[in-house]
């Protein structure tokens, strides 16, 4: 048997797999897309049969397109998009409903009501998840399937159902329903997962109304999740790790140190830092969550997103058409310089982190008769990097500093956007070898499991960077472009 990783990661548009070589060399890859439901405003749904169905084609063509044979397999890993909620039939499979994707706002009036019929809520679900009362974690999606759906609650009161995160379906169906569990990381997007204790909260499934019978077992993000059933792939495969999407891309990233940090910049961006051992609460909304947990041993970080980031791009190409492909960007901006008198602050749906103003939108600003295409073009990317500065100044008023930062996603493709950001972070950037850091942290967990890595020393040594961007202007400069961001967020800002 050789020591190949298969790593699933199951996404929100699509599902792939990729077989890791040990050393973290990428030998094949499988993708499927699959449907998105909407069936109404702001509500959004993925078939569960879709989901499953998808993640074994993806594995299926991994193992082909890496000429190897599921038996030359050692271990699989498990990475998923979070906080999407499915509940099922113990016995038969058979979900109740489609799964919620953690983009649904169903549940924005319910965490109103929430607020108004418990005082105190707010402070509660922070201090004990870490997270914010909002429709994006699990927990209201679970109440809304429970009493929301005909039946489910009579039948989760009597044992039948479970619910999980979309690892745990994985899981199960992996399994063959023999393993019903989840890893520390997804709990804690959940809603319900007190992550000081690493247990479900009985207070908070008071509140929501949720039965604790209907919730997997947590387990550690490398730990013994049971065996993929030998008929699916062709030879049985052990479950090493598991872990949620960003939580796996800071494995990944092997930022392993309390300080390091990784900024994925896709759709929109997620920056997470590793804060070690400390649970650190944030006064800006920024959330704390759990990194990995090991041996027993939880590691935190805390987190905050952008929720415009290559979509601010994506609107300049399809909805302004200044550019036919994503990649000119680039060109267009070494053609304006940092010095672009125009800032674009896309504020379409609101002002998240340390703003929170969801009534904002957005603007260009410092427009002249002589500005033209390539300066808003510009702005796009440069608001991208304001605002990770933005996220970096709210981490920093909460005590926490990242030293450098380690970038992916689709973005860092664009070198010109990768050097603004170190310079108007004023800290090194550094892009990795194997992009696809969400799968490689999935693999990494599996592979400490079944000690084809003994340790995480060892992982952060087959870490390799492709490209460090150093900060390279002066700390006036920096200072006044972003100075330029923060009064054009000013001017945006709503009344309230
Ligand atoms: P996701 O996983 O969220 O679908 P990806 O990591 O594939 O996203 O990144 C794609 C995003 O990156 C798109 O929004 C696209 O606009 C943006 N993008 C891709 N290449 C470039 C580039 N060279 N310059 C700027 N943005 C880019």
């Amino acid at each position: 048997m050789s020591d190949y990783i298969l790593s699933f990661d199951q996404g929100t548009t699509s599902s792939r797999a990729i077989i890791f070589s040990a050393s973290g060399g990428i030998c094949g890859v499988g993708q499927h897309e699959f449907p998105q439901i909407f069936p109404q405003p702001g509500w959004v749904e993925h078939n569960p049969a879709d989901i499953w169905q998808s993640t074994l084609q993806a594995a299926r063509d991994a193992i082909e397109n890496a000429g190897i044979s599921a038996a030359d397999i050692r271990v699989a890993g498990i990475t998923n998009q979070r906080e999407t909620t499915l509940i099922w039939d113990r016995n038969s499979g058979e979900p109740v409903h489609n799964a919620i994707v953690w983009q649904d706002r169903r549940t924005a009036s319910f965490c109103q009501q929430l607020k108004q019929q418990h005082d105190g809520i707010e402070e509660l679900i922070s201090e004990r998840t870490g997270l914010l009362l909002d429709p994006y974690f699990s927990a209201t999606k679970v109440a809304w399937l429970l009493d929301g759906v005909e039946g489910v609650r009579a039948r989760a009161e009597n044992g039948e159902l479970l619910f999980g995160t979309v690892d745990t379906y994985l899981l199960w169906h992996l399994t063959g329903g023999e393993v019903y569990a989840t890893d520390a990381t997804n709990a804690s997007r959940t809603m319900l997962f007190n992550i000081h204790q690493q247990c479900w909260d009985e207070e908070l499934l008071r509140l929501l109304n949720i039965p604790a019978a209907m919730l997997p077992e947590v387990k550690d993000s490398a730990a013994d999740f049971g065996s993929i059933r030998a008929d699916l792939l062709g030879h049985a495969i052990p479950i090493g790790g598991v872990a949620g999407d960003q939580q796996a891309a800071l494995i990944g990233q092997a930022c392993f140190e309390p300080g390091m940090a990784k900024s994925t910049y896709g759709t929109g961006c997620f920056v997470v830092m590793n804060t070690g051992a400390e649970a650190v609460r944030s006064n800006h909304r920024l959330l704390t969550t759990v990194a990995y947990r090991l041996g027993g041993e939880v590691t935190y970080a805390v987190e905050g997103s952008i929720f415009m980031a290559g979509a601010t791009i994506q609107w300049i190409r399809d909805g302004l058409q200044l550019i036919r492909d994503a990649s000119e960007s680039e060109s267009l901006a070494h053609q304006t310089g940092y010095e672009n008198p125009v800032y674009m602050v896309p504020a379409f749906t609101g002002l998240g982190a340390p703003y929170w103003d969801p009534e904002a939108r957005g603007a260009i600003l410092g427009l002249s008769r002589d500005t033209g295409i390539k300066e808003i073009v510009t702005a796009g990317l440069q608001a991208v990097c304001y605002q990770t500065r933005d996220l970096l100044e709210a981490m920093r008023e909460d005590g926490i500093r990242p030293e450098n930062l380690r970038a992916d996603g689709g973005m860092v493709a664009n070198q010109w956007l990768v050097q603004f950001l170190a310079d108007i972070l004023g800290i090194p950037i550094a892009c990795p070898k194997v992009t696809e850091t969400t799968a490689l942290g999935a693999a990494f967990l599996a592979g400490l499991q079944v000690g084809i890595y003994s340790s995480l020393a060892e992982v952060a040594d087959l870490w390799q960077d492709d490209k460090s961007y150093q900060p390279a202007v002066d700390d006036d400069a920096r200072a006044r472009l972003y100075k330029g961001w923060r009064d054009a967020v000013e001017r945006v800002r709503s009344a309230g």
